[in-house]
C-alpha cells in the first residue's frame, strides 16, 4: 500500500502527525510528507483510519499489489 497526499487540499492541521507519527511528518518547509514510499505491515490499518479523519480528505490510501 502506499499513500498519497493531495497538498492542494492539505491545510496542515497537523491531525494525521498527530495520530500516526511513524508515516506522518511535517518537512521543513511545513508540509506534510509520508516516511515511506510503501507502507510497512502493521501501518496500513493506522493509514487507513488516517485517511477517513483527515477534513480535507487529502490522503489517499493506494493498494498497488
Ligand atoms: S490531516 Fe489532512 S489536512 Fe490535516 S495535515 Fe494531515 S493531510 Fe493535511
Amino acid at each position: 500500500m502506499k499513500i498519497v497526499i493531495k497538498h492542494e487540499e492539505c491545510n496542515r492541521c497537523g491531525v494525521c502527525v498527530s495520530f500516526c507519527p511513524e508515516v506522518f511528518h511535517f518537512d521543513r518547509k511545513g508540509k506534510v510528507t509520508v516516511r515511506y514510499w510503501e507502507l510497512p505491515v502493521g501501518l496500513e490499518g493506522d493509514c487507513k483510519k488516517v485517511s477517513e479523519i483527515c477534513p480535507q480528505d487529502a490522503i489517499e490510501v493506494i493498494n498497488i499489489c
